[in-house]
């Protein structure tokens, strides 16, 4: 399929249906596969043969919805993961270990926050966080000896900042480690990150991929062009030989193209898990045939619904980097051309009781802890996932107590414009 457009891709790549074979994707619901003799198994553990074994390490379904997302983004190779956090854990501790050191974006998803400040930290894996906009010296101040991997999200959930990704990228090339990029807000349908360096991408498929908040789930694409084995000594992982896999060394039999994914699923899923069910990747798929029609939809009413707030006087500001006065609006011409997503965020002046009387008052828009979906749900953070804080704690971490985020669904965009104004007038 690599010579079609991505709007074909979107429908088409990944599963070619043989002669009288089913035309939709079918959900392999099996947890295991049958083999006639123990030979031919065998070869399948030993990375002979390639075949199913077993589901938690590789699932046809899974596989064919795989490799259309590879695609998708200009991939080499492509896994499914149970959600956007076991993606990008999986993305970093592929690479990582204890005694290792990542640099991150500041302005990123509050759980990779916690995963990389809490979790990873517990294991032993450092984290030094660089402003999105810093410097290249800055970001390159951050590099010690032990780096591993840069991380950063294109469009920033729910900051949206936009990620200089050219920038980040030659920063981790020059201290020869790759660049992991979350690409879950523009989607490669507004964004391919590995065509502007990335190495490694990652989504949260629960979100624009699946598009209708259906499930749950992840992805990891491996560009194939990151040179592991010139860099040997800092990828021990991929390139000396694994004595818990039969002593194969990854980048030397699976190559650029094939190491990174082949030692992610046979390595980190194997022991820790984390894999998607066919049927959600079956779900996940349906979304994905749509994601070329509905991405410029959501793009459209987010950028409508952000012109109107910006002119309302209840409205102290709006972030939404399609409007020129946006602080990343040149930025998202370069990486964004036809606009990033539907998520707008904006504050009213009257504070946390504005807020809430408001939200009360749409009609339309949902109060839901989610982004991404046909949908249109909003989200005041004060009185939701940050509620434990007071107005000071709020206003010092840059979420000031009447900001609100809405997700701009797939509604018509009058509506959805109509519903905003009479809960404005209801304040
Ligand atoms: C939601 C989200 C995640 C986490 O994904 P889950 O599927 O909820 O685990 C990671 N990154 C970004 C940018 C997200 O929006």
């Amino acid at each position: 399929m690599s010579d079609y457009k991505l709007n074909t891709k979107c429908v088409q790549a990944g599963y070619t249906p043989g002669n009288g074979e089913p035309r939709q994707i079918p959900i392999i619901q099996s947890t295991t596969f049958k083999y006639d003799t123990s030979e031919d198994m065998g070869k399948l553990f030993d990375l002979e043969a390639s075949g199913y074994f077993y589901s938690r390490l590789q699932n046809p379904t899974c596989d064919h919805v795989a490799a259309k997302i590879a695609e998708l983004e200009g991939g080499s190779a492509a896994m499914l993961t149970s959600s956007g956090q076991a993606a990008n854990f999986f993305a970093m501790f592929n690479i990582c270990e204890c005694g290792s050191h990542v640099v991150s974006s500041s302005s990123i998803y509050g759980g990779t926050f916690n995963l990389l400040s809490v979790t990873m930290a517990k294991m032993g894996i450092e984290v030094t966080f660089v402003s999105p906009d810093c410097t290249e010296e800055e970001l390159n101040a951050a590099f010690k000896d032990n780096t591993r991997a840069v991380f950063g999200e294109t469009i920033a959930n729910p900051a949206l900042t936009v990620l200089d990704i050219e920038k980040f990228a030659k920063a981790a090339h020059s201290h020869g480690v790759p660049l992991i990029v979350d690409n879950t807000f523009p989607t490669p349908v507004n964004c391919r990150p590995i065509e502007w360096g990335a190495d490694i991408v990652t989504h949260s498929t629960t979100k624009y991929m699946d598009g209708h908040g259906s499930a749950v789930g992840g992805v990891i694409v491996d560009s194939g062009k990151f040179d592991w084995m010139a860099h040997a000594d800092k990828f021990p992982g991929l390139c000396t030989p694994d004595e818990s896999y039969h002593g194969i060394t990854y980048a030397e039999k699976f190559g650029k193209e094939g190491a990174f994914i082949t030692k992610c699923t046979s390595q980190l899923m194997r022991d820790l898990g984390c894999v998607q069910s066919p049927q959600s990747a079956f779900i996940l798929n349906l979304g994905l045939e749509s994601l070329h029609v509905r991405m410029p939809r959501h793009v459209e009413n987010g950028q409508a619904v952000a012109e109107f707030l910006e002119a309302q006087p209840q409205v102290t500001s709006v972030n939404y980097p399609g409007l020129k006065s946006n602080k990343y609006y040149e930025i998202g011409q370069k990486y964004l051309p036809n606009g990033g997503c539907g998520v707008v965020s904006f504050e009213l002046s009257g504070g946390r009781a504005a807020a809430e009387k408001f939200m009360k008052n749409l009609k339309l828009a949902a109060i839901e802890t989610h982004v991404a979906d046909a949908r249109t749900c909003c989200l005041n953070p004060a009185t939701s996932t940050h509620r434990q804080m007071n107005d000071e704690q709020l206003e010092a971490a840059g979420i000031p107590a009447g900001l609100i985020r809405i997700s701009c669904g797939l509604e018509d965009k009058e509506d959805l414009i109509a519903d905003l104004k009479q809960a404005l007038e209801k304040i």
